[in-house]
């Protein structure tokens, strides 16, 4: 199941993608159906339920191709910060430093939420601020459900579902500045998307493959099984002492492959387009706009 955040006739409303057509569930229900993407994940689990009982209604005037409709980011306005990892992939903990950088437990920051745009929507090159913007394909988890101190074991009842992240970096900020907020919290600096699959359409989150291509040229492919601290550790460790809620979001970490990794760095520039494909989820495309 596939679920996605869209503008149609200038009003905000929420998706449900089938093939290739997108069933606009906000009208479907006449109204009986929560209006955001932030309301919708309020019911957890349940809201898929929910959506069986619309896909039984004629839902014909509420169909549309997909290709027609213009998507934002699932969660357009996230409620908090979204919740970021460091290095969780050891070669790129090493591409970007040595053997000792690769982190013993997980390294959590946060991107602030005006950073989220949607696919195809462009990423500022913000020229008047850095000289070093850098992509980070990653794979994102959307909570469902409140939760506090979650077990490892039960992470997963936690979870809603997935997404595509790109966390966008400024790396002279983030190096000038010592803490990593400045140089992550760039304008437009999270594209997401193009949807949130959920979780039942995806058995093995830890076993996907995750490619970044820039202009064409892959750079980053590795799978989610090179997670070093995997989704359960994650939300087990974040929630110790703290409460997540549903639609938080954890971006997981960005596997080797980004532009300051290699020699020389190969980092973004106004008009280079980024294409993150996750297996099972889509592929979110973003162009650099001066
Ligand atoms: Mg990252």
């Amino acid at each position: 199941m596939k679920f996605a955040t869209a503008r149609v006739e200038g009003e905000e409303v929420i998706g449900f993608i089938q093939d290739s057509q997108f069933i606009n569930l906000t009208r479907a229900s006449k109204g009986d159906f929560p209006k955001t993407m932030n309301e919708a994940l309020q019911f957890g689990d349940k809201l898929i339920h929910k959506v069986n009982e619309i896909l039984k209604m004629d839902i014909t005037e509420a169909t549309v191709p997909l290709a027609s409709v213009k998507l934002l980011a699932p969660i357009p306005r996230p409620a908090k910060n979204i919740f970021c990892v460091g290095k969780n992939y050891a070669a790129h903990a090493i591409e970007l430093g040595s053997e000792a950088d690769i982190p013993e437990a997980p390294m959590f920051f946060s991107k602030t939420p005006t950073t989220v745009i949607g696919p195809h929507e462009s990423i500022p090159a913000h020229e008047h601020v850095t000289e070093a913007l850098d992509y980070e394909g990653e794979l994102g988890v959307i909570i469902g459900k409140k939760g506090f101190a979650i077990e490892k074991e039960k992470a997963f009842d936690y979870v809603f579902g997935y997404t595509i992240i790109n966390d966008i970096t400024a790396r002279d900020l983030q190096k000038r500045h010592k803490q990593f907020l400045l140089g992550k919290s760039l304008d437009g600096s999270c594209p997401m998307g193009p949807y949130i699959v959920h979780k039942s359409a995806l058995n093995h989150p830890h076993a996907l493959k995750i490619e970044t291509k820039v202009n064409g040229e892959l750079r980053q492919s590795a799978t989610t099984e090179q997670l070093i601290f995997d989704i359960p550790e994650l939300i087990s460790v974040l929630s110790q002492g703290m409460t997540l809620e549903p639609g938080d979001i954890i971006a997981t970490g960005t596997p080797a492959g980004v532009g300051m990794g290699f020699t020389p760095p190969k980092l973004l520039k106004a008009g280079d387009t980024i294409e993150i494909t996750i297996e099972g989820i889509g592929t979110l495309i973003n162009s650099v706009n001066s």
